[in-house]
């Protein structure tokens, strides 16, 4: 191909697309790659369109990097892909912030303290020097059981006025799990605070750092490396599995943890595996992680999945129905990029397809995503079951009134949710009508006592309910 600065847009884009078509699913490529446009190509800057905010970013996150790549190699030249929200003004780029044109200041945010060299940073700046992504905040991070240690150890680390014990902090956990979140949360709170006082932020991930490494020794500059790495009060280095067969860059890499380490600078770091593990390791290495504080990250509970879709959707100003939430938590179980990925293509289904988000739509992308049939939820199931059960419609049993019948079958509904599920009382609650928690325990408590009371009524219903909903193939391959 020529030069770039002779290719129009519209031809580079081409290009990219057929280079890019193979290597991902038809699906994925109608929905987020075909629909973006291309504007321009100026100064190696190839702006595309995308139809929404939420597609951009999802872009950006996803496929940016990818593109960029084909971009080089069909061109032989680095280009810059930026994308760009329809109709919008421009938006800078949130990734790769190094290239992105001056990010505001925010007024609120720069009137800390003068640096030591007299002079305010804005957040952005710092953000892109350290090499990190905003996105990634402690604010946007849902606890929950399986990262709450995790989170709490990263906390205490990024707080540089107190002493920590867990230096170096190392958090292991596999795949989707949001150690890479975390890890730059560190570095995002650490500039938020300090970043006007001349404190130092690195991150890097351990495949970055090998090639700046191997650059470093091609092209002597060994100083420069040695500044970056050495030279900071915070380094966060991602992925250290990847050091296990380099061994001239683990030598290197335990140099700059010596040098950090010993005068007190903090490390923090991610694997995909426990320290024991991690095999081609040298022992010097293990030994110094076994100094400060090693933990890990489990994968997402079902009452944690449903408030990470929760918030993503709020964040994101979509609507998303709890019944549709609680299919997609039940079901994508394995880590939370894949409920990310999931949400997306809900969302993108809707987009499309102008359409709202229904359990069937979810089903479909359920469906897609792991080859799983579903049926309804189980939440779903238990209501329908009572109601028939009883008589009365599922509406009435979701709804306000409190009649003696509806009101004892509503009950009986929230007792086998109780039982059957692992929802929490307050998303229980949340499928009748937004009902408080404590009308939930209420409802369990007394049904559990008529349970032992209750021969002819409850201990009846409750069996038949029960042989019912066993019955149920639901129930028993999605819980
Ligand atoms: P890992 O580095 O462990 O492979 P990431 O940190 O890249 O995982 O997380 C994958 C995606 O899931 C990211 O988009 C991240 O923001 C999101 N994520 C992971 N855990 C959480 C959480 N507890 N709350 C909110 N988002 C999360
Ligand atoms: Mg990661």
């Amino acid at each position: 191909m020529a030069s770039v600065a002779a290719i129009p847009a519209s031809e580079l884009w081409t290009a990219i697309m057929s280079a890019v078509a193979p290597s991902v699913s038809e699906t994925t490529f109608s929905s987020w790659i075909e629909t973006l446009k291309p504007e321009k190509l100026e100064d190696r800057v190839l702006t595309l369109l995308a139809p929404s905010k939420f597609h951009r970013e999802f872009v950006e996150e996803h496929f940016v990097p990818g593109l960029e790549a084909v971009a080089l190699e069909n061109t032989g030249e680095p280009v810059r892909v930026r994308i760009r929200v329809q109709g919008a003004g421009e938006i800078p780029r949130q990734r790769n912030l190094r290239f992105a044109p001056p990010a505001p200041v925010n007024p609120i945010e720069s009137n800390g303290s003068n640096g030591s060299n007299g002079h305010t940073v804005s957040v952005a700046d710092a953000a892109a020097e350290a090499n990190l992504n905003p996105r990634y905040r402690f604010e946007n991070f849902i606890e929950g059981d399986c990262n709450s240690f995790a989170r709490a150890a990263c906390l205490a680390i990024s707080d540089l006025s107190r002493p920590t014990l867990w230096n170096p902090l190392l958090i292991y956990g596999g795949t989707g799990l949001g150690k890479t979140h975390l890890l730059q949360s560190i570095g995002n709170r650490v500039l938020s605070v300090r970043r006007n006082d001349g404190i130092r932020v690195r991150y890097v991930s351990s495949e970055r750092f090998t090639q700046d490494f191997i650059q470093s020794v091609r092209s002597q500059q060994g100083a420069d490396f040695a500044d970056k790495y050495r030279n900071v009060d915070l380094l966060l280095v991602d992925d250290i599995q990847f050091f296990a067969t380099k061994e001239r860059t683990q030598t290197e890499f335990f140099h700059a943890f010596n040098a950090l380490h010993q005068s007190g600078r903090r490390i923090v770091m991610t694997s995909d595996r426990p320290v024991h593990e991690l095999a081609g390791f040298d022992e010097r290495l293990i030994s110094r992680f076994d100094s400060g504080l090693v933990t890990n990250v489990n994968p997402p509970t079902y009452e944690t999945r449903l408030a990470i879709l929760q918030d993503r959707a709020k964040f994101e100003n979509f609507p998303l129905p709890l019944d549709v939430a609680d299919l997609l938590s039940t079901h994508i179980t394995s880590n939370v990029r894949e409920l990310e990925g999931a949400f997306a293509a809900l969302v993108a289904h809707c987009q499309f397809g102008r359409v709202p988000a229904t359990l069937e739509l979810a089903q479909r992308v359920i469906q897609e995503k792991t080859g799983k049939r579903t049926g309804r939820p189980p939440v779903e199931l238990i209501q329908q079951t009572v109601a028939d059960y009883f008589r009365v419609s599922q509406d009435a049993l979701r709804g306000k009134t409190r009649k003696k019948e509806i009101a004892y079958a509503r009950m009986i509904a929230m007792y086998l949710m109780t039982e059957i599920t692992e929802h929490s009382l307050k998303t229980i609650g949340g499928f009748f009508g937004g009902r408080d928690h404590s009308t939930v325990i209420h409802a369990r408590d007394t049904i559990a006592g008529l349970r032992k009371t209750d021969e002819v009524q409850t201990v009846s219903a409750l069996n038949d309910l029960e042989r019912r909903l066993s019955l149920g193939p639901i129930l028993r391959t999605s819980m």
